[in-house]
């Protein structure tokens, strides 16, 4: 598989430092609201090369972090008046819900921020040690000039760093050595939470926590790190700083960054007003509509949300699912018999779609072109399958279009499942059916049961059942 690698602007042959597993890091979001449709792109996109590694036979440890210490949190929880944590915990169990609804796997680990404060202290210890890192009252900053590949992710020049920063003086960071060193640590301030610390009582600052957590979860070197476009700089430039200066190792093999979403062509912020939640969005379409418009472009172009595009994208997710539908409605009329010569022929232009479909994942997760792939397939089904194929045929046909649809994440498969009042209902029709010596519907109802994977017992005390 091709990987563009951010690090060298080049599409690379991904190559895993094991044969087998694949580690990923994706930076995952801050915890302070609901998550927006912007934070869902990097969270669908990941999946889908998660999902896509793994069908081709890797073991994938993919890890992502919740950041739950910030000062956006703390704003939020001096606004409610609550603590930090309650707010955090909300939003983690909030955005773990839309992801489920956007059907992204759970990440091997999930780990906080807060629950790693021992290992990110041990790390700022190992820079201080080697000479990468100092304190001052309280706050311990990174010596970026220590580090001489600094800028190489985001290729930027070290002297125009110095030069822009000059002009910009935050207040508060004279007492740093150099413009450029940034924030390890940093001292408590009233009512903000904090932990113990050799340099006094304080909390971390953001960039190390996904050096540490990447350390502890997959290993000082991370095949695939993760993240939107935005955390170029200075983000992942300071991650990397942090992570080669404390374990002398390259950090991570390949860089992967998703453009922006944005909305009616402009940048998506709360300040203009043009900003959605998964969960407003949630109301007005499935969410498996919003995942198949994320992925019906490339990860690496812009993607423009609106209500036309979105609609557009639920009018073809439907002829899938609607092609499904008529393959599942052949399949329980056709018969079983051998393949005829010439439905032979028809399924090997099927699996030479399948091969055009890895093609495109292959290039850089072409999740665009493999979704025109998937329409091409679904073309040829309405076209050329019906109940009058023998039953193998069909079956194969379907069995592959919904393989190639679940690397997308997308479920073609909608489960309506049966609620206990209608099993109830139906188990009364049939003991009133078989008092009725019409066994025939009896019998009937027990398969349509059986059928939904619910099971009956005739017992002396009655009827009872179970879902298998
Ligand atoms: P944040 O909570 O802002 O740190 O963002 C979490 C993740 O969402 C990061 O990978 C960001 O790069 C990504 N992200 C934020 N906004 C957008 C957007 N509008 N489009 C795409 N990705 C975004
Ligand atoms: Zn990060």
């Amino acid at each position: 598989m091709k990987i563009f690698n951010t690090m060298t602007r080049t599409k690379e042959e991904f190559v895993p430092i094991n044969e087998s597993k694949v580690g990923i890091y994706v930076c995952g979001p801050t915890v302070y609201d609901y998550i927006h449709i912007g934070n869902a792109r990097p969270m669908i996109v990941f999946d889908t090369l998660r999902r896509y590694l793994l069908y081709k036979g890797y073991d994938v440890n993919y890890v992502s972090n919740f950041t739950d210490v910030d000062d956006k949190i703390i704003k939020r929880a001096l606004e409610e008046g609550v603590t930090s944590s309650e707010i955090s915990e909300r939003y983690i169990a909030e955005a773990k819900k839309d992801m489920q609804d956007l059907n992204v796997m759970e990440a091997t680990t999930h780990p906080k921020a807060t629950e790693e404060i021992p290992d990110m202290i041990a790390m700022v210890e190992t820079l201080i040690e080697k000479g990468h890192a100092y304190e001052v009252n309280g706050t311990v900053y990174f010596r970026t000039r220590s580090f001489p590949g600094y800028g190489k992710l985001s290729k930027k020049n070290i002297d125009d760093l110095e030069a822009g920063h000059r002009e910009i003086k935050v207040a508060g960071e004279e007492e740093k050595e150099d413009f450029l060193d940034f924030v390890l640590w940093k001292p408590k301030k009233e009512g903000e939470p904090s932990w113990p610390s050799p340099w006094g009582e304080g909390r971390p600052g953001w960039h190390l926590e996904c050096s540490v957590m990447s350390k502890k979860y997959i290993g000082d070197i991370i095949d695939i790190h993760a993240g939107g476009e935005d955390l170029i700089f200075p983000h992942h430039e300071n991650e990397i700083a942090q992570s080669e200066a404390a374990n002398d190792v390259e950090f991570a093999r390949y860089w992967m960054h998703n453009a922006f979403l944005k909305i009616d062509g402009e940048k998506m912020s709360k300040s203009l007003g043009n900003f959605f939640t998964i969960r407003d969005i949630g109301e007005k379409y499935p969410l498996q509509v919003i995942r198949f418009f994320m992925l019906s472009a490339h990860y690496r172009s812009p993607l423009n949300f609106s209500d036309t595009l979105v609609e557009s994208a639920k009018a073809s997710l439907e002829r899938i699912l609607n092609a499904m539908s008529r393959l599942e409605e052949a399949l329980n009329t056709a018969t079983d018999r051998e393949a005829t010569e010439e439905e032979n022929a028809l399924l090997a232009q099927f699996r030479d779609y399948v091969v055009k479909y890895e093609a495109a994942m292959e290039d850089d997760l072409n999740t665009a072109d493999a979704i025109s792939v998937i329409f091409e397939m679904v073309k040829l089904a309405n076209s050329s399958i019906s109940s009058e194929n023998a039953k193998s045929v069909i079956q194969e046909v379907y069995d592959t279009i919904t393989k190639l649809c679940d690397i997308l994440g997308i479920i073609t498969k909608v489960e309506t499942e049966i609620l206990d009042s209608d099993i109830e209902a139906l188990i009364e029709e049939r003991q009133a059916a078989r008092k009725a010596r019409n066994f025939a519907r009896a019998d009937e109802i027990r398969d349509t049961l059986a059928a939904q994977g619910i099971l009956l017992e005739d017992t002396r005390e009655g009827v009872k059942w179970k879902r298998a």
